[in-house]
């Protein structure tokens, strides 16, 4: 098998405990890295070896996204005609009327836009968490048709709620149920079970879930988003949904006292920054999480799949949330590494997020060719200040370039974006059919 040398740029070879060679290269065989260093070292290597340049651009790990639900691409530029003045508005006006207005055609084109963003943006691996009660039965294996051709890794759950009835809850849990254990998943595309939160969902529908989960399996669940959400934990925790294979997503709203229960029972964490100030729900102290001892992480929750970009947003927020300008530094970085974390366990790959030898050859590269020296003390500063507003140059995943030199080769985005546009009036028509409940 021929390597491939990716160089000529600055590597950082992982998002917490990172090194970087200023000048580096990393050789890849099929889907495995196989040398990282610098340059120096690593040509000499593998002479034989095809080359792909980074030309100056900043090479970094594929980038995880835990939170994200790639069904909401058909709300951009949808007004939901109804007030949306707090949380639970905004669920009712907005978000309850367009998943049920969604069909199999949505469900597969809206999966098919969030995925171009995600490659295009450096992302290789992401959780969606998903919803679509007119399409309940095979939405998750539509969902992963499309993941399998966008050419990343994803963890899939369909949304259990009892907002709709206890026979659509009864659906959704046997949606994920059935995609576990016979659907399309694989490798690549695994399951968890996803809940909407525990105030749509009654103590007999949490009973059945914890009753049908297989062994291993987490649930993927907002928790505390909003003040309608308060103390969530104490229900989740008596049916035994907290444990570390669960994402408890936003914790805007947990007290202390709760979230001292999310660091022992092991559950991640994951903040959602620019959702929660677009929502207007107030936000994390991450602080406050990390000094409980709560393993943190980074999501983009639909309203994009630039997970830079979040990152960006939680350094910038925590300043202002602080009014510290020195702060953020101590507790950040980490949510990269959380992520990695978590989802190395989802898919037994413990070096995922990391660009070392036996890694997956998941590898971003952005172009940001740095003014500045870049090094093992300042990566984390050069990925918040300049990658996270940089195009993407590469994407590769399991050593399959997705994006070359800008150009994104595994999804054909004009005619997705075709498709969307013309399946878009009927979604809208149909959401604006759908009162708000
Ligand atoms: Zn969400």
């Amino acid at each position: 098998m021929t390597a491939t040398i990716l160089s000529g740029g600055p590597v950082l070879t992982g998002n917490r405990e990172g090194k970087v060679f200023a000048r580096g290269a990393v050789a890849f065989e099929g889907e495995r890295i196989v040398a990282v260093g610098a340059e120096t070292a690593i040509f000499p290597a593998y002479p034989e070896a095809r080359r792909l340049e980074a030309k100056g651009g900043l090479i970094v790990p594929g980038l995880i996204n835990l939170h994200h639900h790639f069904y909401s691409a058909f709300a951009r530029g949808l007004s939901p005609g109804v007030p949306t003045r707090d949380f639970e508005e905004v669920l009712r006006g907005l978000w309850w009327r367009l998943d049920r207005a969604l069909d199999a055609d949505a469900v597969r084109v809206s999966a098919a836009l969030a995925l171009a963003d995600c490659v295009r943006w450096g992302c290789t691996t992401v959780l969606d968490h998903h919803s679509s009660p007119a399409c309940v039965p095979g939405s998750l294996d539509l969902i992963a048709g499309e993941v399998r051709k966008a050419g990343i890794s994803a963890v899939l759950c369909y949304e259990v709620t009892d907002r709709n009835g206890e026979a659509e809850a009864l659906a959704g849990l046997e949606e994920n149920v059935r995609f576990l254990l016979d659907g399309a998943s694989d490798a690549r595309v695994h399951g968890m079970v996803g809940l909407h939160a525990a105030f749509t969902l009654t103590d007999r529908t949490l009973a059945k879930v914890a009753s049908r989960i297989p062994r291993g399996v987490g649930v993927h669940v907002h928790a505390a988003e909003g003040a309608r959400d308060a103390g969530p934990l104490e229900r989740l925790d008596r049916f035994g949904l907290l444990g570390h294979d669960s994402l408890l997503v936003h914790g805007v709203h947990l007290t202390p006292s709760e979230l001292g229960r999310v660091a022992e029972r092991g559950a991640t964490l994951v903040h959602c920054p620019e959702s929660n100030a677009h929502n207007g729900v107030g936000r994390l102290d991450l602080l406050t999480a990390s000094e409980a001892g709560c393993r943190l992480g980074l999501g983009t929750d639909g309203i994009s799949s630039n997970v830079l970009r979040s990152l960006r947003a939680a350094f910038l927020g925590h300043r202002d949330a602080r009014r510290d300008p020195s702060s953020g530094f101590d507790v950040v970085p980490g949510l990269l590494g959380g992520n990695a974390e978590f989802a190395g366990r989802a898919f037994a790959e413990p070096l995922l997020g990391q660009l070392v030898p036996g890694a997956p050859a998941d590898i971003a590269v952005f172009d940001a060719p740095s003014p500045t020296p870049v090094e093992t003390e300042n990566g984390f500063g050069h990925l918040v200040y300049a990658a996270s507003e940089a195009p993407v140059r590469h994407t590769i995943a399991r050593g399959r370039l997705l994006v070359k030199d800008f150009e994104l080769l595994s999804i054909d985005l004009e005619s997705v974006a075709a498709e969307a546009r013309r399946l878009s009036p009927g979604v809208w028509s149909r959401f604006r059919a759908i009162p708000a409940q």
